[in-house]
């Protein structure tokens, strides 16, 4: 489905006039990240890297896309006591997400593609809202590993692929890798902190950036068959703006097992 004109374009790149004249016929594609603690290895930023590079890849592979500028902050409440860590908390996370969705009217759809697993409460609840209110939103969440859930082999790998630069593999160790549905109850009392010292969910130990080349693929493909599924018909013709989306969300199935929490 790609096309020559498919090259990722950032909405912050253009004027609006450009903006006024792609909207009707594009879908805005946000990334929703986190700025919270990794363990001793990685750096805060990991969330919103990973949402940022998969909503590229997304946008480069697609026509009718925007890529909007990332959102860094999101509802981390879970690692505090990390220093460094900065959160936003649910509710207002949930209210972000349904003004900024709600001022993209112009576009003929919103995908949000969110790196972090605690977001997906707050985040299904507004697009739930936004949904009963007519618009055509869409959330979308790489699905993960429940006992390598932070920090762990797999968030460890798709950095060594994406930003190699920022990993101290020599600072990895593992962390606590009881599976996340059977850490749920401590870490809703103790937060991550009282679950695992050093941070981590998880064993970095093993990763590679080969095995997160391959991760990040898979979850690109992933995240553009949703696309396709969800927004595919702006392909073939004009705008679809105004109809309410009835679409299922992904993420709604992966509640509880959240990935990046
Ligand atoms: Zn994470």
């Amino acid at each position: 489905m790609s096309t020559p004109e498919a090259a990722t374009r950032r909405l912050a790149d253009l004027t609006w006039p450009e903006v006024a004249d792609l909207a009707p016929r594009a879908v805005l594609v946000v990334p929703l990240g986190a700025t919270e603690q990794h363990g001793p290895h990685l750096p805060l930023s990991v969330d919103t890297d990973v949402a940022v590079a998969l909503a590229g890849r997304l946008t480069a592979a697609r026509s009718h896309t925007l890529l909007a500028p990332a959102v860094p902050y999101g509802s981390s409440g879970e690692h505090a006591g990390f220093p460094g860590t900065l959160s936003v908390g649910q509710r207002a996370f949930e209210l972000l997400v349904i003004e900024l969705v709600r001022s993209a009217d112009a576009f003929a759809g919103v995908l949000l593609v969110c790196g972090h697993g605690g977001n997906v409460v707050p985040l299904c609840r507004a697009v739930g809202r936004l949904r009963a209110e007519g618009r055509r939103v869409h959330s979308w969440l790489p699905s993960g590993r429940g006992d390598d859930s932070h920090a762990g082999r797999t968030e460890t790998s798709a950095m060594l692929a994406l930003r190699p630069d920022a990993v101290l593999m020599g600072a990895a160790e593992p962390g606590e890798t009881t599976p996340l549905p059977e850490l749920m109850p401590l870490l809703r009392t103790a937060g991550v902190v009282g679950v695992s010292p050093n941070g981590v969910l998880g064993d970095p130990t093993g990763a590679s950036a080969t095995e997160g080349e391959e991760l990040v693929a898979r979850w690109a493909a992933d995240l553009v068959k949703a696309f396709d599924d969800h927004f595919g018909d702006l392909c073939d013709r004009g705008s679809a703006r105004g109809y309410t989306s009835v679409v299922m969300s992904h993420i709604e199935t992966v509640v509880g097992v959240p990935n990046g929490a």
